[in-house]
């Protein structure tokens, strides 16, 4: 499937619809998520049109993988993750519940959170 360039996320990225950003770089930007669904919810995209995870790690290239994944890093740290602990999400496709149609890693934490895969 191609990537849909209308998505929420490219919006966001392109300056179109407003966000409370956390982190930006040349690679990842960073924001809360409008739903959180922890005490702290981030969300970290890579700034390249890539559809979910699969697309990502098939067409990224290596600068863009090594700094969405540093950009990952800082923002736990910036969003007071990591001393706690945290759990990075990346929903994928149907069966993932992936809703937006643009690579994202939801970062989660702020206390405990509840057993890690519930099922329809
Ligand atoms: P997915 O289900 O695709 O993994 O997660 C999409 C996430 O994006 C959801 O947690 C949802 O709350 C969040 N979201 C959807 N629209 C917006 C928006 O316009 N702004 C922000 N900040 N988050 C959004």
């Amino acid at each position: 499937m191609a990537y849909d360039s209308n998505n929420i996320f490219a919006k966001i990225l392109r300056g179109e619809i407003p966000c409370k950003k956390l982190y930006e770089d040349d690679f990842a930007l960073s924001f809360y998520d409008i739903s959180p669904q922890a005490p702290v919810h981030v969300l970290v995209i890579p700034k390249g049109p890539y559809e979910n995870q699969n697309d990502f790690a098939a067409h990224a290239s290596e600068a863009e993988m090594v700094g969405f994944m540093r950009a990952l890093g800082k923002v736990a740290e910036m969003a007071k993750l990591t001393e706690g602990g945290y759990r990075a999400i990346a929903n994928c496709g149907l069966n993932g519940g992936q809703e937006v149609p643009h690579y994202h890693v939801h970062l989660v934490g702020g206390g405990k959170l509840g057993r890690m895969v519930e099922r329809d």
